[in-house]
């Protein structure tokens, strides 16, 4: 009888981890983070292509037979101070990500014909500003994707050590970046003028009062608000930010067309509501057959135990952004448990590096059995 475990080097997944961990670089400025990847690339003779005017590129295993199958690693890091100096610090785990991806490359190189279509690996920049998957997407280099999976650490209160989810249902978020203008009067002479104050605190009332016919959690918060410089003069122009949350992206175009409506609502008697522009990071697409699959992939290597449902999180990922954009078709990311503490962004975050060895067999199981359901 033939194993199913997967070979795997993992001493070469923890020499790619330990080379990239002490290495992090900052979201765009992944310079020498892609040259060891390109390198490592050349090394087990995978083909790839860089991005022609930023950092990241995409390798390609097999000859462009369906299922064009992706698989989606970020790259970046975070600058944050740490034991009193700034550093760039990896520590959402995108190093462990890499590491994990590279040793799926690895795998294939070697075995191409265990693939059921043709892999893509992408390794994308500026995951943490939610502007490197757009990037991707726009460069027009990866075509479309029958199924994308992705694939993130899990802080130990989410997913337990030796445990895993197949998806992350990550929220949609948006944040509003708005202008508000009004009149300038003298402050004994308020009816002369149209106060962006009144303007936006009977505004900010309509956000409050914006209700969505659903159980599930969402919220529309004003987070920074500025205007006036005088206590004797009517204000007539300010800013601020509202930051939107929505379990679903249906429920985030419902939020937004009121959000749209309320702004609409007190832009009279003077008083103007500008959107200046807007961030926004879907929320995760539930799809069948890449969770059922990713299902699999994570029984076969942690068993029926070690699949877990999906933890609720306040977080979101620009991963979701190629299922939203419409450049893969089925979609989803592995949570994986790896007894991650205090939790990701927090410098010092460590992790049981061995669950990378799990991690990167499941990611090999979930290309294998892609479209085998
Ligand atoms: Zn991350």
């Amino acid at each position: 009888m033939t194993t199913q475990t997967p070979m795997i080097d993992e001493e070469q997944i923890l020499a790619d981890f330990n080379y990239l961990h002490t290495r992090g670089e900052t979201a765009f400025n992944e310079v020498n983070t892609t040259n060891y990847l390109a390198k490592r690339l050349d090394e087990m003779g995978v083909a790839y292509e860089r991005f022609d005017d930023f950092t990241g590129l995409i390798a390609t295993i097999g000859d462009g037979r369906k299922p064009i199958i992706g698989m989606r690693s970020d790259i970046d890091a975070l600058k944050q101070v740490y034991q009193g100096k700034t550093q760039v610090l990896h520590s959402c785990g995108h190093d462990s990500h890499m590491a994990m991806v590279l040793a799926v490359a690895a795998y294939y190189a070697k075995r191409p014909e265990a693939i059921p279509g043709t892999l893509k690996l992408i390794f994308q920049p500026a995951e943490e500003t939610v502007t490197g998957a757009d990037r991707v997407i726009k460069s027009g280099k990866l075509g479309q994707l029958d199924y994308l999976y992705g694939l993130h650490v899990c802080a130990q209160d989410e997913v337990a050590g030796k445990h895993a989810e197949a998806m992350i249902p990550d929220i949609a978020t948006r944040t509003y970046w708005v202008t508000i203008t009004g009149k300038t009067a003298h402050a004994g002479r308020p009816e002369l003028g149209a106060n962006v104050i009144d303007g936006f605190s009977a505004l900010n009332e309509k956000f409050k009062q914006i209700k969505l016919d659903t159980n599930l959690p969402y919220s529309v918060t004003t987070t920074m608000v500025q205007a006036g410089e005088s206590s004797n003069i009517v204000p007539d122009k300010g800013t601020f930010a509202v930051d939107l949350r929505a379990r679903t992206n249906d429920m985030m175009d419902e939020l937004q067309a009121q959000a749209f409506q309320a702004m609409k609502d007190v832009s009279v008697n003077g008083i103007e509501v500008i959107l200046d522009g807007n961030d926004l990071s879907p929320a995760a697409i539930p799809s069948e057959p890449a969770i059922s699959t990713m299902s699999k992939a994570i029984t076969e290597v942690l068993g029926a135990d070690g699949l877990v449902e999906p933890a609720p999180t306040q977080g979101g990922d620009d991963f979701h952004f190629y299922a939203y954009d419409g450049v893969a078709k089925e979609s989803t990311m592995l949570g994986l448990g790896c007894d991650l503490t205090p939790g990701l962004h927090v410098p010092g975050m460590t992790f049981d590096r061995s669950a990378m060895f799990d991690g990167a067999q499941i990611m090999i199981n979930v290309v294998r059995m892609t479209g085998k359901n």
